[in-house]
């Protein structure tokens, strides 16, 4: 899922303290997972920004509404609950679902409350963990399931560099070391000879280096990112 953080609260006001109604709309998938951007954060962050102090003037007036998923045009489309008068959304999404959002109000400014992240997966309760960065040419079927891009700090493709300690990266030593985990999971599965095998340098033009990317679905293993 795509995990994303609320901005700090003066920088939202600093956003929004020139408009006089806003629509708060939170997104109701990956950022309520994370607790950042669901209707229950939109709710909060409603109540907060409502609030006289954290203005010189009157504050704005606040509406709040959520939407299941903001990236997806059509959900949007089918959202007709934007009130009169509205002249500033502030979106709970994550940056797809913002300018999926500012497209479809165009030009209505829609302005973003959260910063988005990483893609990632709960680590424990509360707490999130990078896992992928949408490279385009996924790598795990080598790698024993642990992605080389996102969890190594130097996004190394050839075994560990020599700061690697003792199973920690040297960012940290609360950081495991994506290429030990790498190399213990291949030794436990029995397949260190994928370390061994040489391959091709990775193509990083599908990782977004030739510009803007979009997918069209054709048929099963056929879709097409470009
Ligand atoms: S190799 Fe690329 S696609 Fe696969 S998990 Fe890592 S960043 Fe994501
Ligand atoms: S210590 Fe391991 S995870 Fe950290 S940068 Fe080096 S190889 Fe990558």
């Amino acid at each position: 899922m795509i995990v994303g953080d609320l901005k700090p609260l003066e920088e939202i006001v600093a956003a929004i303290k020139e408009y006089k109604q806003i629509l708060v709309l939170g997104c109701g998938s990956c950022v309520t997972v994370c607790l950042s951007g669901g209707e229950k954060e939109a709710e909060h962050l409603c109540h907060e920004l409502s609030k006289p102090k954290h203005y010189e003037g009157p504050p704005p007036a606040l509406k709040m509404g959520c939407i299941l998923r903001q990236c997806e045009q059509d959900l949007v489309r089918e959202y007709q609950l934007v009130p009169q008068g509205t002249d500033a959304i502030l979106s709970l999404a994550c940056g797809a679902g913002v300018q999926t959002v500012a497209d479809e109000h165009d030009p209505l400014p829609v302005i973003p409350a959260l910063n988005t992240t990483f893609l990632g997966a709960s680590a424990k309760p509360g707490i999130w963990a990078e896992m992928c960065r949408g490279c385009g040419d996924c790598v795990l079927t080598f790698t024993g399931g642990i992605c080389p891009v996102a969890r190594c700090a130097k996004s190394l493709f050839n075994g560990p560099c020599g700061g690697s300690q003792n199973g920690s990266c040297e960012v940290g030593l609360d950081t495991p070391c994506a290429w030990a985990m790498i190399y213990l999971r291949l030794k436990r599965q029995d397949k260190l000879h994928l370390l061994e095998e040489i391959r091709a340098p990775k193509d990083w033009r599908p990782g977004g280096a030739g510009g803007p990317r979009k997918r069209i679905r054709v048929g099963l293993g056929d879709g097409k990112s470009s």
